[in-house]
């Protein structure tokens, strides 16, 4: 049986959260379903839940699957029959889970900018937690509560100012960022929650960013946290259960290490010992990335200025993380397709075919030589994969499918063309805007 190899490195051994399908399934689903597809292993998913769940054992925690990183209606089912609960950060995810099966009681809800809407339906919804992040956003929910003699359990997302050194654009976890409530700012919050009929204050929490390597950080800002806790608890609000580490938990993309699981275990021991509160933990990419692969067709071969170009027919709107966060991701090679030089390997640019010279999955990348036909899997694709896909240049988003014990379901159907334009009327109804600008220079002379 052929795992699938990933550029340099073998891929392959359970326990490490990798794609451990053999090539002929890839094949055969390309054929089948045709690409570009997203495949996630429900057996990869399974086993990142149970190293989580080992590193564990024996503390009171609760896991929150961080929607985002990968939303499919059927990976949220896997998950829940796992035991996860979901962390959202949008109206829309609240109604996919609501779909996927969960329970009010299962959702905590995170976010900068929830709508007053957004806070009605959790409210509605009776969810586990709502954490605000800012004191305009708790006073808006206060008002919510009291127009609907509803009640809700409160967290406050605090910004612990914990640098972490991740790409820039996924850190949210020190000051001058807008994410959560500044450090000074979270009693006085604290203390008005407590006060404010309707609402319990049930939690503090973090979220320090994204693929963070370095457990460090999450034990200064459990300290944080810790220090929080005891100091609300000093001036007598003894309603808070739990303390919320957030995600980030760092997977290994090509020859980047995962998070140490001991160090963080360590820190949410910490939690138990010193303050009895539960720990929440938000993992999305830790849970579901380096299970699924994108599988993508080469097109074309090309060469021009010295450089040489392997076009697929995957693009940035399929799979935007090499282009917008600058990121690593393995290539393996499936099939090699027509080549005439079997045992070479080259140094190439794998591109996409949107008009964008940003439009890359990898540059300069040593690979088998490949030719047209071949079919690739870009690893480490299971989050932030197909929830950040795009149909720009009206490109119909990717199938995605699920492999489980030797079977191959579609979980989503490849968009269709028509889809593309959903909603855009071809007879127009105007309707009354105000007055034109002509108007008003009549109005002023
Ligand atoms: C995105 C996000 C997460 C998950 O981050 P991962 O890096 O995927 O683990 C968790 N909590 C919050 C509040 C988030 O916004």
């Amino acid at each position: 049986m052929c795992l699938v190899r990933c550029e340099g490195v073998e891929r392959g051994s359970v326990g490490q959260g990798l794609l451990t399908l053999p090539s002929s399934q890839l094949v055969r689903i390309a054929e089948s379903v045709g690409t570009p597809v997203y495949v996630y292993n429900a057996g990869d998913i399974r086993a990142q839940w149970n190293r989580l769940a080992d590193a564990l054992a024996g503390v009171p925690h609760r896991v929150h699957y961080s929607v985002k990183a990968n939303s499919n209606l059927s990976v949220l089912r896997l998950l829940r029959e796992l035991g996860a609960g979901v962390d959202i950060v949008s109206g829309g995810e609240l109604s996919r889970v609501l779909h996927a099966g969960f329970s009010g009681s299962e959702i905590v809800f995170s976010g900068v900018g929830k709508t007053r809407s957004e806070l009605r339906r959790a409210v509605d919804a009776e969810i586990a937690l709502i954490n605000v992040e800012s004191d305009v956003e708790f006073r808006t929910l206060a008002d919510v509560i009291s127009s609907s003699r509803g009640s809700a359990n409160v967290g406050v997302r605090v910004n612990p100012n914990i640098t972490t050194e991740t790409h820039p654009y996924t850190q949210t976890g020190h000051s001058g960022l807008k994410f959560g409530v500044p450090l000074d700012q979270v009693a006085d919050l604290a203390m008005e929650i407590a006060r404010t009929d309707g609402v319990t204050l049930c939690g503090l929490g973090m979220h320090l960013g994204s693929q963070i390597e370095d457990a460090s950080r999450y034990e200064a800002g459990i300290e944080r946290l810790i220090g929080l806790a005891s100091a609300l608890r000093e001036r007598g609000v003894d309603s808070i259960r739990s303390l919320d580490i957030g995600g980030g938990f760092a997977i290994s993309y090509g020859s980047r290490p995962e998070l140490d699981l001991s160090g963080l275990t360590r820190g949410v021991r910490r939690i138990h010992a010193e303050t009895g509160l539960t720990t929440l933990l938000e993992p999305g990419r830790f849970l579901t990335g380096n299970a699924g692969v994108l599988l993508t067709r080469v097109q074309y071969r090309k060469a021009s200025g010295g450089r040489s170009f392997v076009i697929i027919d995957a693009g940035m709107n399929d799979f935007v993380r090499p282009s917008y966060y600058q990121a690593f991701h393995d290539i393996a090679v499936v099939t090699r397709g027509r080549v005439s030089d079997e045992g070479s390997s080259e140094t190439v640019d794998v591109v996409g075919p949107i008009c964008e010279s940003s439009d890359f999955q990898a540059l300069d990348r040593t690979l088998p030589a490949v030719g047209e036909g071949a079919l690739l899997a870009i690893c480490g694709a299971g989050a932030y994969g197909f929830s950040m896909s795009s149909t720009y240049n009206s490109r119909p988003r990717a199938a995605e499918v699920l492999v489980d014990s030797g079977r191959f379901a579609l979980i989503r159907e490849r968009e269709a063309e028509q889809d593309l334009w959903r909603g855009e009327p071809s007879a127009l109804v105007w309707r009354d805007a105000g007055e034109t600008p002509g108007q008003r220079k009549e109005s002023i002379a």
